[in-house]
């Protein structure tokens, strides 16, 4: 066989696993919007069964013979080829996916399964001692991963390769550093700041019905398509790409605040708008039409959702059209209260309720206790006191319960250990790209004055979303803004933001 007909046959393969894959995220969206209680078991032993296909089709020797002799040919030459990266990509991916032993997957599973609903009792009863066991069997079966999979310098970066392909674990905990040390004296200003946000603004009365069609409508303006994705609702929110043509969002309406669905929609389609960009009428499934990182995801839905959705030009736009559609609550209000009640910033317990100006430090905190764990310095035992006492150094308050503190998040008992770091790295990049934007589009601004954000999600297409994998994160960012990862851009935009709002 020649090397092009080959490397077809290895598109074909993957894109034929990546249909069955999708067949399954079809399966999953539908348990999260609209499956009946009941129908909950059948669901998971159609997962169960559909993601066992997908792991043994994606894990046939076959592949490998393929990816073997697509090494050798002349597609590799040009390295920086779409070509070679979808081989050296999808190689990278075949070994993972193969040097993980048959039980130590199925242990993983079985024991996550059971660790998570000892999670939800432990932390309904606020009792981390009965989670404790469990932390330790996920974290040991995850040093176990972390040593299957192999790293260099220390096992946590076997662990966040899973989802930051590409990024090192020195890299991310200095930029968290730099960052921890700007956001806590930042918070500090804001906190002794002479002006305070009225944020009861945004807590009035917001029919469910009005808030659908005004974040339907922000989200078409940003350029999701009605016709390739929909909108639905969800007790959790979340963004599926399922294919060509079908990218969906969801979200949740509270009655009485604006800020979760509007700015949830915006997040959402921040993804939707990446997936839609992608790729993958020519390589869905393949590294070249897939997301580069979930770093990378979470950038595009937090610019939307920030640098976007909570600045001033935005809304000198979108505000009139909010006052008349929610007139009852918005008639009268001055658009400068308006933008500082949506950019309120106040500590609190919870990550997934944090501001953006505080919401970083949740992850910090963190990353940090679990990079401890994995290295063996953090003893289970000892997480709930170290997470309150950090917790305090931090944001200034005393943690009054795990539930509040230590047990607040799904994802160690999930086995989602080297995860946390991505949303952070999300919100970097997604102040290093913006800046790079506004340098290439000075008028950007006055762009969002008139209601235009079109160009901006050309922008973000050509530059980010069409490469897919073809370059990893850390490259990507590279050649797009030609800077390495960095903490400034993005304290540099909140303090400009916040210095306003507050007059400090
Ligand atoms: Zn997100």
């Amino acid at each position: 066989m020649s090397a092009q007909d080959s490397y077809k046959k290895l598109i074909e393969s993957i894109r034929e696993i990546a249909v069955l894959a999708s067949a399954a995220g079809v399966l999953g969206w539908d348990e999260r919007t609209h499956m009946p209680p009941e129908g909950a078991q059948i669901r998971a032993d159609q997962l169960s069964l559909l993601s066992g296909l997908v792991h043994e089709r994606f894990t046939d020797p076959k592949i490998g013979d393929l990816l073997a002799e697509l090494e050798q040919s002349e597609l590799m030459k040009d390295s920086g080829s779409i070509e070679a990266a979808n081989i050296r990509e999808t190689r990278y991916d075949y070994d993972k996916a193969t040097k993980l032993p048959k039980d130590l997957v199925e242990e993983m599973s079985k024991t996550t399964t059971l660790a998570q609903s000892e999670w939800v009792r432990a932390r309904a009863a606020n009792n981390f001692k009965a989670f404790q066991p469990w932390l330790e069997k996920v974290l040991n079966l995850t040093i176990r991963k972390a040593e299957a999979f192999g790293y260099e310098g220390e096992p946590y970066n076997a662990l966040l390769d899973n989802y930051e392909k590409g990024m090192t674990v020195d890299v991310v905990a200095d930029t968290f550093e730099g960052l921890r040390k700007e956001l806590v004296e930042l918070l500090g200003k804001i906190k002794d700041a002479p002006k305070r946000p009225d944020v009861s603004i945004v807590e009035r009365d917001y029919d469910v019905n009005l808030q659908r069609v005004f974040g339907e409508s922000v989200a078409q303006a940003m350029g999701y398509s009605f016709t390739a994705g929909r909108l639905d609702i969800t007790t959790h929110p979340f963004c599926t790409g399922l294919g060509p043509g079908d990218t969906r969002i969801t979200t949740r309406y509270n009655p009485k605040r604006l800020n979760d669905a509007l700015f949830g929609i915006m997040h959402e389609a921040g993804h939707g708008l990446y997936e839609m960009g992608l790729n993958k009428k020519d390589y869905f499934g393949l590294p070249a039409g897939e997301s580069a990182s979930l770093g990378v995801h979470e950038s595009q839905s937090r610019m939307w959702e920030n640098q976007i959705g909570r600045s001033l030009p935005f809304w000198r736009y979108f505000f009139p059209q909010a006052q008349r559609i929610f007139r009852d609550s918005l008639s009268g209000v001055k658009i400068e209260d308006f933008y500082a009640a949506i950019n309120n910033v106040t500590p609190s317990f919870i990550r997934v309720e944090a501001d953006e100006a505080t919401y970083n430090l949740h992850i910090l905190l963190r990353f940090e206790l679990e990079r401890a764990m994995i290295r063996g310095d953090l003893k289970p035992a000892d997480v709930s006191s170290e997470w309150n006492s950090r917790f305090k150094k931090y944001f200034g308050i005393e943690i009054d319960s795990d539930s509040n503190g230590c047990l607040q998040d799904v994802h160690w008992s999930s086995g989602l250990i080297g995860y946390f770091p991505t949303y952070s790295l999300g919100n970097l990049m997604s102040a290093q790209f913006f800046a790079k934007a506004l340098e290439d589009m000075p008028d950007l601004y006055e762009q969002f004055e008139r209601g235009e954000l079109l160009k901006l999600r050309e922008w973000l297409r050509v530059n980010i979303h069409q490469h897919g994998t073809r370059y990893r994160a850390p490259e990507l960012l590279k050649r797009v803004t030609g800077q390495e990862l960095s903490y400034k851009p993005l304290v540099d935009y909140m303090y400009a933001k916040y210095s306003d709002i507050y007059g400090f």
